[in-house]
């Protein structure tokens, strides 16, 4: 039997429906929700992302200014602005968008953000806290992972979960979060012997590999829940980095690429915008 399909696009929309109505609530009170975004140089991917961010969270009603910089810019000019952007009352939200070019140590940046405004929960700070097993502010992308697991039910608690990919951005944080919610959690990566031993025992298979179509169909056990994070360009098509075709006739549930975690992405970006915005109405 074919998988059900997570449709990340359909949850996001409700989400994101839902938060237009806080938006206005918060309006009311006198608090326009704002995020603001910092692109350094000219990656054509950040590019997209960016105006995706910036429309969907006009879109709600909520401000926010674009901060570009070229490629060369020092690091003293994006931190002078950052410093402005925390001490600034009307930004609830920044966020730095990755990856910065080379020659900027990426974590000594998002770290200059206020652990109160950084709602992509990149900091050492929030990812801290995460560790700790409390919250600052979730990062976005395993958030929004979460979020799915939870509309279909999954029950995460004593299942076997395995996560590809442990980087800062969704490797690492989903595996915390899913450790929080007591699932068994193996964390593979490019250094991992025998990657399928560990995959075919996952109940939640998570992808982040960035590998276009990485994961096949004998990686999967039957009835598994797989998630797949990746973002993939061939050609004009995005891809995920599962093999879609193959394994939604193995997995109980999965998520497409397009319209699954990557909408998902940006509704917990405005999520965690306007829950900033509110925590600043109940001081
Ligand atoms: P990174 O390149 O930072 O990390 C990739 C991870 O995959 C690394 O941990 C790497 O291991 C591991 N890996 C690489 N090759 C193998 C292999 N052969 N076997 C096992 N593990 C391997 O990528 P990100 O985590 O930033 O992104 C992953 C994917 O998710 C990308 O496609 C990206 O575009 C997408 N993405 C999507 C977002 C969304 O909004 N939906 C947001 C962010 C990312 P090692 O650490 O050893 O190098």
């Amino acid at each position: 039997m074919a998988a059900k399909i997570m449709d990340g696009k359909k949850l996001s929309e409700q989400i994101i429906s839902n938060l237009k109505g806080k938006a206005e609530s918060l309006k009311r009170e006198g608090i326009i929700p704002r995020l603001d975004i910092i692109l350094v140089g000219k990656d054509p991917g950040s590019e997209i992302y960016v105006r995706n961010k910036m429309r969907t969270s006009g879109q709600i009603g909520m401000k926010g200014e674009l901060h570009k910089f070229p490629e060369k810019t020092g690091k003293e000019k994006i931190i002078a602005q950052i410093k402005k952007l925390n001490a600034d009352k009307s930004v609830h939200g920044i966020l730095v968008q990755l990856p910065l070019p080379k020659h900027l140590d990426q974590q000594e940046i998002v770290d200059e953000i206020e652990p109160a405004k950084d709602v992509d929960g990149l900091t050492t700070y929030s990812m801290g806290k995460l560790a700790m097993g409390s919250v600052n502010f979730e990062s976005c992308t395993p958030k929004g992972i979460i979020r799915l697991l939870e509309n279909e039910n999954v029950q995460i608690g004593g299942k076997n979960a395995v996560v590809i990919g442990r980087s800062n951005i969704v490797g690492k944080p989903i595996a915390l979060m899913l450790l929080k919610r007591n699932a068994t959690v193996t964390v593979c990566h490019s250094k991992t012997r025998n990657l399928k031993k560990h995959t075919e025992n996952a109940d939640i298979l998570v992808a982040a590999v960035g590998k276009a179509k990485f994961v096949t169909e004998d990686m999967v056990k039957k009835g598994a829940v797989v998630i797949d994070a990746g973002i993939n360009r061939t050609g004009d098509m995005i891809v995920g980095d599962v093999d879609f075709e193959r394994v939604k006739n193995k997995a109980s549930c999965i998520t497409p690429v397009p319209g699954g975690v990557g909408p998902m992405t940006i509704a917990m970006l405005l999520e965690n915008t306007i829950a900033s915005a509110e925590r600043l109405l109940q001081k």
